[in-house]
């Protein structure tokens, strides 16, 4: 009870099973001394009361003495006995008869139920300027984001990594460990000048990170071998991951090959369907695909899956999550080992003798853009910039982009607190991207606190311009980028346009496109015309 009230920050939903017997909603003579002990552990966190109220009575009785009273089977019930098309008409009715004030004309029922407190938005704002002096400094958080937002059946899980983690971090061996297969994953990787690239912004000049040229194709394996070594510490015999495009599943299989570990990739079935060859990719690794059939059949649904498996097998199992994303430990763990993009690159201008100005990379989860961002984050002097999936246009509506910090708001998903694109109701929304690896709802919450405290810039590049820059790339340098990196690559030219000669720009190359090129074909067709671009024959 200790641990819980601690954690928590919103409100507390206290399921008293002995707060009310059944249909006579006399109360429990122990709940209010019950309420006392919570709300004395927790701050004065507000508490609200369920588990079994349906009545007037009951709800009367039971805000009597708590700050809410929770009713959910009821809201079952009813819609499961309302005809169809009139749930919401039921349980607009329910509310009223329990609580008997009166839905006014037009409003929906949300506004209604909320029309007695604060607004979401004020709810949202308050909090935060309350919460911003006391959590900084918390581990796993951010300013006010980031945390721990876990069931209870994994926290214990959590704090076994979190300590695991710690250890391996101030432990020199385990770093040279690390190191020790650099020249597998094809480490340190490249930087160089972007001559043509360069000339054709016409700004300031622009670099290569070149994480494409990584073993497995992006960046995603440096955090993949920074786990599993985790991993290994911890004694796992067993690793899961969820993936996307593919990326992270393929850089997973491909480290528990190497180890000799089980392997099983979750993976919604829709981009099971989309991403034929990853999938082939893993199973060629030795590992298992799992597809996903819930929700959208996409990234998100992954996650969800790989948390629920990881809950049923902990002792034997580590989640090597993709992204810098989920409850702490896993967003400093992955910064702390995608930081190596970072550390490089500021050696390598180092030695060549020239001072960064800007960094770039594109933003899904944030895990490229955090490792490449952070190492610079100290220096005031050296501009952090991301760039977003804007999809068919920020203003295209719900649905239609995966901008999440450009076009969401503050709340919770897969155990942190974080932007999320979420409806006014905090229902996630469905997002699109014409790449699958920024098609996320969420973003790492290091991000968020940049994006909040100004630290650095975010801009959304749109599927029509991130295929510029995929075809500007290719044609100027060379290199094929993958679709995520497209996105940071068209970005990188509007910097360096306002940045001016003389200066000097980062982009973090997260990845090589040769996953993409079957998608460039089928979409060239309707975006190649915006954008004058044609190659038929
Ligand atoms: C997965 C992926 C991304 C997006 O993930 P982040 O965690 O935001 O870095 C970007 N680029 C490439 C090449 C990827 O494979």
């Amino acid at each position: 009870m200790r641990t819980l009230c601690g954690m928590a920050d919103s409100f507390i939903y206290l399921v008293s099973r002995m707060g009310v017997t059944g249909t006579t909603g006399s109360l429990s003579p122990d709940l209010p001394a019950l309420i006392r002990r919570v709300k004395g552990l927790s701050g004065n966190v507000p508490v609200a009361v369920g588990f079994g109220i349906s009545t007037r009575q009951q709800y009367l009785a039971v805000t009597s003495v708590a700050d809410g009273a929770v009713i959910g089977s009821q809201v079952i019930t009813i819609l499961n006995d309302a005809p169809a098309g009139k749930g919401a008409q039921a349980v607009e009715e329910l509310c009223t008869k329990i609580t008997q004030r009166k839905v006014e004309m037009g409003a929906s029922a949300l506004e209604y139920l909320i029309s007695s407190a604060e607004t979401v938005d004020s709810v949202t704002t308050a909090s935060i300027a309350e919460d911003d002096a006391t959590v900084t400094d918390e581990p796993g958080r951010f300013g006010v984001f980031g945390g721990q937002y876990a069931p209870e059946a994994l926290r214990t899980c959590l704090a076994e990594l979190e300590a695991g983690f710690q250890a391996a971090r101030d432990n020199p061996t385990f770093w040279e460990e690390f190191r020790s297969y650099y020249p597998y994953m094809g480490r340190p990787s490249s930087l160089h000048f972007a001559e043509r690239l360069t000339a054709h912004a016409g700004g300031a000049n622009i670099w290569l990170k070149r994480e494409d040229l990584n073993h497995t194709g992006s960046h995603k394996i440096n955090n993949a071998l920074g786990q599993i070594l985790i991993a290994r510490r911890l004694g796992k015999t067993e690793i899961i991951a969820e993936t996307g495009a593919g990326q992270h599943g393929v850089a997973t299989a491909t480290v528990c090959a190497k180890f000799g570990l089980k392997c099983t990739i979750y993976m919604g079935a829709e981009d099971v369907r989309r991403q034929a060859l990853n999938v082939f990719r893993i199973r060629l690794l030795g590992a298992t695909v799992v597809p996903v059939e819930s929700g959208s059949r996409t990234l998100r649904d992954a996650v969800n899956e790989a948390f629920r498996a990881w809950i049923t097998r902990l002792d034997t199992t580590h989640y090597i999550i993709g992204s810098a994303i989920g409850p702490h430990p896993f967003p400093t763990m992955v910064r702390t080992f995608q930081g190596v993009i970072g550390n490089e690159t500021k050696a390598q201008m180092a030695d060549l003798g020239k001072k960064v100005d800007a960094v770039v990379a594109c933003v899904g989860g944030g895990s490229n853009a955090v490792g490449m961002l952070c190492p610079f984050s100290q220096d005031s002097s050296v501009q952090l910039f991301g760039v977003e999936a804007a999809g068919d246009g920020l203003d295209s509506g719900p649905g239609r982009h995966s901008a999440t910090l450009s076009g969401g708001s503050i709340g919770v998903l897969h155990g942190v607190r974080t932007y999320i694109l979420q409806d006014q109701h905090g229902q996630i929304e469905s997002t699109h991207s014409i790449s699958a690896g920024l098609d996320y709802p969420g973003v790492g919450p290091e991000l968020a606190y940049w994006k909040e405290c100004n630290r650095a810039k975010f801009l959304s590049a749109t599927d029509a311009q991130a295929l510029q820059g995929f075809r500007l790339l290719s044609e100027l340098e060379g290199i094929i980028p993958a679709l995520e990196t497209s996105h940071a690559v068209w970005g990188a030219l509007e910097i360096a346009k306002k940045l001016g000669p003389g200066s000097n720009l980062v982009l973090c190359l997260s990845g090589r496109g040769d996953k993409d090129v079957q998608t460039v074909a089928e979409v060239l067709p309707k975006l190649g015309e915006e954008i004058g671009w044609d190659l038929r024959f």
